[in-house]
């Protein structure tokens, strides 16, 4: 039964875990949540994407939608994770704000692409981060 790939969990942790080393002191304090509030539409009237958001939990937690969220690709995953640091470092802001932050704080423009039209970075940006 052993496998030499991370179970999905495991995988997000370490994508997550590499954007806030990247985005260091210039993030607030970050954690990660699986939750499976996400596609009930929280915050309500929010115009997030169903795969994660924050403001749920206090103390600058992300939730995720783990199991779906795994399966997006890991340009995806960055772009979403970086978007959500952007929140919490300006809670304030709105979706624009949120992106505003990741150039000005990381130099890094967000782009929305894929039939979801999700946060999105180049390839060579998310194994940058990857292997900060
Ligand atoms: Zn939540
Ligand atoms: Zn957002």
């Amino acid at each position: 039964m052993a496998s030499s790939s991370p179970a999905p969990e495991a995988a997000v942790l370490a994508v997550f875990e590499a954007c806030r080393r990247f985005a260091g002191s210039k993030a607030p304090p970050a954690s990660l949540l699986h939750c499976g509030d996400i596609q009930k539409g929280f915050p309500a009237g929010g115009k997030e994407r169903a795969y994660a958001h924050v403001g749920h939990w206090p103390d600058g937690t992300v939730c995720v939608d783990l199991p779906r969220f795994a399966k997006l690709s890991v340009e995806h995953q960055v772009g979403v994770i970086l978007h959500e640091l952007g929140h919490l470092a300006r809670p304030d802001g709105g979706e624009k704000e949120a992106d505003l932050w990741v150039f000005e704080a990381l130099g890094i423009p967000i782009e929305y692409r894929g039939p979801k039209t999700l946060q999105w970075v180049p390839r060579a940006v998310a194994g940058r981060i990857l292997l900060s």
